[in-house]
């Protein structure tokens, strides 16, 4: 009995052993290959491949397509295996702190489409992203009028106001975020002789400007404006007679002294805050221009009737002309509405006008700014 039992014993105990041994087995892991020893030829350079194998990235990264981008972050010591993901779609760029700025865009939460989009288009402005917090650059893509210099005011102007993106941009470029006349431009001579010119509370004559092909009206010698303007006046005027919609001009060509005196006048009356709704400060007149007149249905009174003002809009442009100031566009033009205010631009620039339903100043921003 006693041997028998020893005998169990013994058998459990090796029982025991086998089943510790194969276990221990089972769970020492696996001698890995270690990566150095691979021989599969390495589509990056020798210093960007050792460092692969090191970090036993070799395998998996030798089996996508080549990056530049991720073998130059390799070479200089700036990767960093987070981004590795990013790095192999991120095109490479020539330029001296590539490293660095992929590193810092992708710190900033910059996704590689938005970086590949970053260095495609604003590579030399790519400091203005790089000082601020990530924002979603996407967004402004299809915007034509973006201009990334002005990319701060977009973001403040889209937080106090409720407006699309796209208005955002066009609004700030006009200046809207800023008071009128604080920042404006001043056109040289040779640029104020262009007859579609855009002058607003942001965009000034010189104080010298005098346009040189002034011509009488033949309502009245003493009004004037630009040859051209002037013979496409007459030619509105006559069109207006054959439907019975008669008026005149009373302000045509005012010189930079004159609008001095005006504005000074209503200034005194109204206020400044006032007088600037309604009269520009001399320099920021499109009547310096000699292609700007106010026109009225009677003598009696400073306005177009309703059936005119709407004549008028329906019409002007086929002439040249477009109303410069029309209602409900205050908070573009600042100005109240002023529909005796016309303004030649050429018939095909005024038809242009008219069709997109937009005020000169956002016409201006998005087709014909330099930018
Ligand atoms: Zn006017």
């Amino acid at each position: 009995m006693k041997l028998k039992n020893s005998a169990l014993i013994a058998i459990i105990i090796i029982l025991i052993i086998t089943i510790s041994i194969i276990g221990v087995v089972t769970f020492i892991p696996k001698e890995t290959k270690p990566e150095e020893n691979i021989t599969e030829p390495s589509k990056y350079s020798e210093k960007a491949t050792t460092i692969l194998k090191e970090k036993k990235l070799f395998t998996k990264v030798n089996n996508l397509d080549y990056s530049k981008t991720l073998e130059v972050m390799l070479e200089e010591n700036t990767f960093n295996e987070k981004y590795l993901d990013a790095y192999t779609k991120i095109d490479y760029e020539e330029i001296n702190d590539f490293p660095t700025t992929i590193n810092n865009l992708l710190n900033n939460n910059y996704t590689y489409q938005e970086i590949n989009y970053i260095l495609k288009n604003y590579l030399s402005n790519i400091n203005i992203l790089l000082n601020m917090k990530h924002i979603n650059i996407l967004e402004f893509k299809d915007i034509s009028n973006f201009d990334i210099n002005k990319l701060e005011r977009y973001l403040n102007y889209s937080e106090e106001n409720d407006y699309d993106l796209k208005t955002v941009v066009t609004y700030v470029n006009i200046g809207l975020d800023l008071e009128g006349y604080s920042e404006y431009k001043t056109y040289t001579l040779e640029e104020a002789k262009d007859i579609t010119i855009l002058v607003n509370k942001y965009h000034k004559l010189p104080d010298n400007y005098e346009p040189d092909d002034l011509v009488s009206l033949s309502y009245n010698q003493n009004y004037k404006l630009r040859k051209e303007a002037a013979e496409a006046f007459e030619e509105l005027t006559s069109a207006g007679v054959l439907e019975n919609v008669i008026f005149y001009p009373f302000s045509p060509y005012r010189s930079f002294a004159t609008q001095n005196i005006l504005y000074n006048r209503y200034k005194q009356v109204d206020g400044e805050k006032v007088a600037d709704t309604y009269s520009a400060r001399p320099g920021f007149s499109e009547h310096q221009l000699g292609l700007a007149v106010d026109i009225r249905s009677s003598n009696l009174t400073d306005n177009l009737t309703k059936e005119h003002y709407e004549w008028m809009l329906n019409n002007s442009y086929k002439y040249g002309f477009i109303i410069r100031y029309p209602k409900g566009k205050q908070n573009i033009t600042q100005y109240i509405e002023e529909p005796w205010h016309i303004r030649y631009l050429g018939i095909d620039l005024a038809t242009k006008v008219h069709d997109s339903g937009l005020t000169y100043d956002e016409y201006y921003d998005i087709y014909m700014e330099k930018r």
